[in-house]
């Protein structure tokens, strides 16, 4: 009876191993999908489009098919035009101006919808500059305009004609249309500028201003903004300015310069350092100006200024054998 019994175990053994190798198996398995997981909806909503990389596994890895049925959310509402940034550089000849314009088109080259509108401070537009504009990469327009000998000299502000000169291009150009979203700020060439300082600018709705370091005889200056408006300025020089405020520490939307079309910089009537607060007068008041830059208590932009190069041992007359720009 005993050996019956045990002759018969064995016969069962191989059938009840294989019942539990097949029940094992079938709950590793995971259960089917009551609703179509996330991941793999190619329109999953919020940030679905972060999802995608996971839908790219290839053929076998866990794809399922795709369910065309699925009600699809309407496409996102097409994205404003982003504003161009009209940046007006005066410039003039020097041993220098080719490493700082080269400098300043490195960093513009970084910035979305920039237009350099570059203003030479010459009779003719020079060969140096058109050689180098036309390799810089960038949307561009090239003018010039020479400064009055009489005004060329120690103590009178610089580039008044150059700066007035890209004012006039853009209301000629925009003077006859709707004008695009645009905003204009004035970078001279020697200034340093954050790649964040064009964000903050981006956003002008009017006229828009924000700290400029190493100016006015300190390590920066600055406006004063109290509950979001400006409320004076921080300064080390003539803080009695309505506008105590460095060229390089504002910007102007298009459609203001637009609708103030006799708004310019002035040489008559206008004291050495006034440049900015008298243009800015024609244009805004205190209480409408935007602070940028987290309310005006951030540098985003430096007012350096290069040393003169030392050519002291360069030959009176031309030694290389070959001609080189510089
Ligand atoms: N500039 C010019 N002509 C001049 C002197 C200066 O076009 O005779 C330009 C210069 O290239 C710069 C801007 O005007 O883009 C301001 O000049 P600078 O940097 O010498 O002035 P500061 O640093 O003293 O404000
Ligand atoms: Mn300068």
């Amino acid at each position: 009876m005993k050996s019956v019994l045990f002759s018969r175990f064995f016969i069962l053994l191989p059938w009840i191993l294989i019942v539990i190798i097949m029940l094992d198996v079938d709950t590793r398995r995971p259960a089917p999908p009551l609703t179509p997981r996330p991941y793999f909806a190619p329109y999953s909503g919020g940030r679905g489009g972060s999802r995608l990389p996971f839908r790219r596994g290839g053929p076998g890895r866990g794809r399922e098919p795709r369910n065309e049925s699925w009600p699809r959310p309407p496409p996102p509402p097409p994205e404003p035009p982003l504003p161009t940034i009209y940046a007006i550089t005066p410039t003039y000849s020097r041993p220098v101006q080719k490493a700082e314009l080269t400098r300043l088109a490195n960093t513009f080259r970084q910035v979305a919808q920039l237009h350099w509108i570059l203003v030479e401070d010459a009779a003719a537009r020079s060969e140096l500059v058109s050689r180098f504009l036309a390799r810089a990469g960038l949307p561009s327009t090239h003018l010039h305009v020479p400064t009055p000998r009489r005004y060329k000299r120690p103590g009178l502000p610089r580039a008044t004609e150059q700066r007035n000169a890209g004012l006039a291009w853009l209301r000629q150009r925009h003077g006859h249309q709707r004008a695009q979203p645009g905003v204009l700020f004035f970078a001279d060439d020697d200034n340093t500028y954050s790649l964040e300082l064009f964000q903050e600018m981006r956003t002008t709705r009017k006229v828009s201003v924000w700290p400029v370091g190493l100016v006015g005889g300190r390590r920066y200056e600055r406006p004063l903004v109290e509950n979001g408006k400006v409320v004076g300025w921080y300064t080390g020089w003539r803080a009695d300015r309505p506008f105590a405020i460095d060229m390089a520490g504002f910007a102007v939307s298009l459609q203001v310069i637009l609708s103030n079309p006799k708004a310019v910089f002035k040489r008559r009537g206008s004291q050495p350092g006034m440049q900015e607060s008298d243009f800015l007068r024609q244009i805004t008041t205190v209480e409408e100006l935007e602070p940028k830059a987290s309310n005006c208590t951030k540098v985003l932009v430096w007012h350096t200024r290069t040393e003169k190069a030392n050519l002291a041992n360069e030959p009176k007359y031309h030694l290389d054998t070959v001609t080189i720009e510089v």
